[in-house]
């Protein structure tokens, strides 16, 4: 193993292996990180596969009477340090690699975090928007039928994602509990509070990338009040972000729905601006001025939040980004190569197994309220989810300072030192 700590990688070798799947990004970033850290080539490709991956094939009747057959899949990676835990997307470019990769950094998430949970993440090919709310129902409902061996409240517990919401998990918490003959809310996380959600869940992620947009802030000497920042996506991550870092002070000057963003150098009053889930697109449709998506990443601001889908920051345009930082709120939205040239011009990335883990984090009060048959009040959730994230970022910015890495590979040499330690401990049955 190298220990060359402060190696970044060259740029000509990432460039050469454009273009990147998560599979790809997830691996070599493990890769990096393993061979920064003392972590023994046999645990080092074991968290290069995943445990097992189930594919399933879902049939769903039509309104009209028809079917459709679709294809899902569950991705389990690790789960040495507790039940696989990960979101559920239904979107058309899912596919087996990418629910491997996706599954892949939510192991990291959960240890950066030092939650319980080991990684998984699935999905079903699909455009949620081409389906009625009946036949979403269908589709959920036969495809928890599917995956019904593979999951459960001590083995592998879902949560939304692209594309699923709350009323996803509901139905999902429902199939489950009807064919186990009992109500099990603690099989999923995400749900209405109804039936065992959180309060709190909705916002969680967006929040979380709030907390660390702050404190990194902070830690490089620029106030909340003094920044400006600019927002990829306004759906549940991007929304809640920009609307928690504008309470706290920031100025949001650009905002992003599918159709393109809207830039205002004095600032948005994100609040008054629907979020997807609210109302879809509502971005640019009462804008009279939009501007292309791609330009809203090459905006000279401060922070740069891409929160709406993955592999948007590529060895393309990482020349081009002005912001001085890049906090990650969507999954996997910067790409190796693209981390590669960041790092050479100076411009810190905060990791999405960091900023946007406040997820999975109110999904773990989630299961342990549903466990105890006990909810936490609105106040609770956020308390804690507050405390555990600025915990979790001083033991990657502890990395960071005392190895002279990047945050990645602070928030990576967190996740692994945990994870191996685990492997060590646990061993290799038989
Ligand atoms: N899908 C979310 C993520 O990528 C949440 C996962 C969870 O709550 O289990 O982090």
């Amino acid at each position: 193993m190298s220990s060359d700590l402060s190696s970044e990688p060259p740029r000509a070798q990432a460039a050469a292996n454009e273009p990147e799947t998560a599979l790809e990004t997830a691996r070599r970033q493990l890769a990096r990180a393993g061979s920064q850290l003392e972590i023994t080539d046999d645990v080092l490709e074991r968290l290069n596969h995943p445990a097992k991956v189930t594919e399933v094939t879902v049939p769903v009747e039509r309104d009209d009477g028809s079917v459709d057959v679709f294809t899902g899949y569950r991705a389990q990676h690790d789960s040495v340090r507790g039940p696989y835990k990960g979101g559920l997307r239904f979107h058309p470019d899912v596919t087996r690699d990418e629910c491997v990769g996706l599954s892949m950094w939510m192991t990291w998430k959960c240890a950066v975090m030092d939650l319980p949970f080991g990684g998984a993440k699935g999905g079903v090919v699909v455009d949620p928007k081409s389906l009625s709310e009946d036949e979403r129902e269908r589709l959920t409902r036969r495809f928890t039928q599917e995956i019904r061996d593979v999951i459960g409240p001590t083995r592998d517990i879902p949560a939304p994602d692209m594309g699923t919401d709350s009323q996803a998990m509901a139905w999902i918490m429902d199939a489950y509990s009807m064919q186990q003959g009992e109500t099990i809310p603690g099989v999923v996380t995400g749900k209405p509070p109804a039936v065992g959600g959180s309060y709190g869940r909705e916002e969680a992620p967006g929040r979380s990338v709030a907390i660390i947009t702050r404190e990194t802030c902070e830690y490089y000497d620029s106030p909340l009040e003094d920044t400006t920042v600019a927002v990829q996506g306004f759906g549940s991550v991007g929304a809640n972000a920009a609307r928690q870092l504008e309470e706290w002070g920031a100025t949001v000057v650009a905002i992003s729905d599918v159709n393109g963003a809207i830039y205002e150098p004095d600032g948005i009053d994100v609040a008054s601006i629907p979020a997807h889930n609210e109302e879809p697109e509502a971005v640019t449709g009462n804008a009279d001025d939009v501007m292309p998506n791609e330009e809203l990443l090459e905006l000279d601001v401060d922070v740069l939040v891409p929160a709406a889908v993955g592999n948007v920051i590529t060895e393309a345009n990482a020349d081009d980004i002005q912001a001085d930082l890049v906090v990650e709120g969507a999954n996997g939205p910067t790409t190796f190569a693209a981390d590669a040239i960041l790092a050479e011009r100076g411009i810190p990335v905060v990791p999405d197994i960091l900023a946007n883990a406040g997820g999975v984090t109110v999904s773990y009060f989630e299961w342990l309220q549903d466990i105890n048959r006990r909810a936490w009040s609105p106040e609770e959730v956020n308390a804690e989810l507050e405390a555990e994230m600025v915990t979790a970022w001083n033991a990657v910015r502890s990395e960071v300072e005392s190895r002279d890495v990047s945050w990645r590979d602070g928030a990576y040499i967190v996740a692994l030192s945990r994870i191996s330690e685990a492997h060590e401990a646990r061993g290799l049955w038989p």
